[in-house]
């Protein structure tokens, strides 16, 4: 498979260099340059696997020329073997015709770790291969951290550095990341703000020396193959729910936009779906986009649901490339508006494509809180806040085609947020068994000044890429 850029100016890659880029050199995020479709008959074929057969099923042509079938079974297998759930992502019926799809069985409790665990056994083929070592550097808020150093920790050719915000996260999150002590996890607290962590990785991979010199690399949600790992579980989820003979529309807590670009994907590739349903949170710039056809950045609401508290949805310039027609020189052109004035206008034609697949829906506090509280009491079921977000979304876009399932993306577990659960629940949402001890382990981090110079100077010293 070969990947081509959003921006048109970078060249082709094939999936390794893709995996291991991230970001295109002219800016832009990498696609496939075709989409790969089943047939129904394909897809009906995938009823009654497991979730390892059908990931392996939707992944191989995305990897083809890159990995071999039996490397990727065996990557797969060790990448959900981590989960504590044997369907991996199980499907629960919340009403009539609504479900949840539990995406929070991996070892950090949020979604992301379905695409990272898989990351981990994908760098490490694709570095052993190349006889080199990368430096991961990221910033975190919270969920991303904890699930790439989980999905890398211990691995011979990467170290990984993550910035966060010290004394500005949840005690539970950070001790999902300060109390991992392998040798190759380096916990960096910045006296700053998040906005400050993120503002530090950017101007050092914007610092090409810097960037070379520790063989730098990203693990972000623009990066495609996180992508990539995210649209099997759309196909596993319609299809035990009745496709490919009728449609299954989801629910999806958005932030990046990275988790409902992935349905696209799978939309793209054969799979019947009714609505697409863009859940946010009052950071609602996608619902004011998809409405009016501007998008346009503004600043930043904290809310009980912070993955989802975002600016900017990187992964939508995925979508706005195949909206245009894959017109790389619009695409230019609507991002340089994006850095010039903070906004565009998304061109009619495109806009109109978007509308023709996607709902978008604004959901605020006193409702998120509320969505808990009801399901709560009605069933006894604790969903997180970002979960409550997609599910809020989910009954209203219902209304308009009830007679399609929906399912509703679970991005968190519960435990993860633990004062909202007992604002709005009145009980405390226990943590899993695994991570029962988690406030009395061991913790290892280094508190660094919202310094570049000084950071940069801590990766240098410690990363084993530095040749
Ligand atoms: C990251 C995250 C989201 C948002 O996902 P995107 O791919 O960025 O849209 C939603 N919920 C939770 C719990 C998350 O960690």
């Amino acid at each position: 498979m070969n990947y081509i850029s959003t921006r048109g100016e970078a060249a082709g890659l094939g999936f390794e260099d893709v995996l291991l880029n991230g970001l295109a050199r002219d800016g832009g995020l990498y696609v496939p340059q075709d989409w790969p479709v089943f047939s129904a008959a394909q897809i009906a074929g995938f009823s009654g696997l497991s979730y390892t057969e059908v990931a392996c099923r939707v992944i191989a042509p995305f990897v083809s020329g890159a990995l071999e079938p039996a490397e990727l079974k065996s990557m797969v297998k060790t990448a959900y073997a981590a989960f504590d759930h044997k369907a991996v992502t199980p499907l629960t019926q919340l009403d009539s015709g609504l479900w949840l799809l539990e995406l929070f069985h991996g070892p950090t409790l949020a979604f992301k770790d379905v695409a990272m665990q898989l990351l981990g056994p994908l760098f490490d083929h694709a570095l052993k291969r190349r006889k080199m070592r990368v430096t991961i550097v990221g910033a975190t808020s919270g969920d991303t951290g904890s699930a790439a150093i989980e999905a890398m920790r211990g691995r011979d050719a990467v170290d990984i550095f993550i910035l966060h915000p010290h004394g500005r996260t949840s005690e539970v999150q950070r001790r999902q990341m300060t109390t991992v002590l392998d040798a190759n996890v380096h916990n960096l607290a910045i006296e700053g703000t998040f906005d400050d962590c993120q503002a530090l990785v950017k101007a050092m991979f914007a610092d090409s020396d810097f960037r070379d010199s520790v063989h730098m690399a990203g693990v972000n949600s623009i990066n495609w193959a996180r992508v990539m790992a995210q649209v099997v579980y759309y196909f596993y989820a319609g299809v035990a729910l009745g496709a490919p003979h009728r449609p299954v529309s989801f629910s999806v807590p958005t932030g990046n936009f990275g988790d409902v670009l992935a349905g696209y994907v799978a939309q793209r590739m054969g799979l019947p779906m009714g609505r697409l349903v863009i859940a946010t949170n009052v950071n609602d710039i996608l619902v004011r986009a998809l409405k009016t056809g501007r998008y346009e950045t503004g600043a930043v609401t904290p809310t009980a649901s912070p993955s989802m508290d975002i600016q900017v949805s990187s992964n939508f310039e995925r979508l706005l490339f195949d909206a245009t027609g894959r017109d790389a020189a619009a695409v230019r052109a609507l991002m340089a508006g994006l850095d010039q004035s903070g906004g565009f206008s998304i061109p009619e034609a495109a806009l109109g494509r978007i509308r023709a697949r996607f709902d978008a829906v604004r959901v605020n506090e006193v409702e998120t809180s509320k969505t808990i509280a009801s399901l709560y009491a009605q069933t006894g079921l604790k969903i997180d806040p970002h979960t409550a977000v997609g599910v809020t979304a989910a009954v209203e876009a219902r209304r308009a085609h009830p007679e399609i399932p929906m399912v509703c993306l679970a991005t968190a577990h519960p435990a993860k947020f633990e004062k909202v659960m007992a604002e709005a629940t009145g009980e405390r949402a226990p943590l899993p068994a695994h991570l029962a001890d988690l406030m009395e382990r061991e913790e290892r981090y280094d508190v660094l000044p919202n310094d570049r110079m000084k950071v940069q100077a801590t990766i240098q010293e410690r990363s084993r890429a530095v040749v």
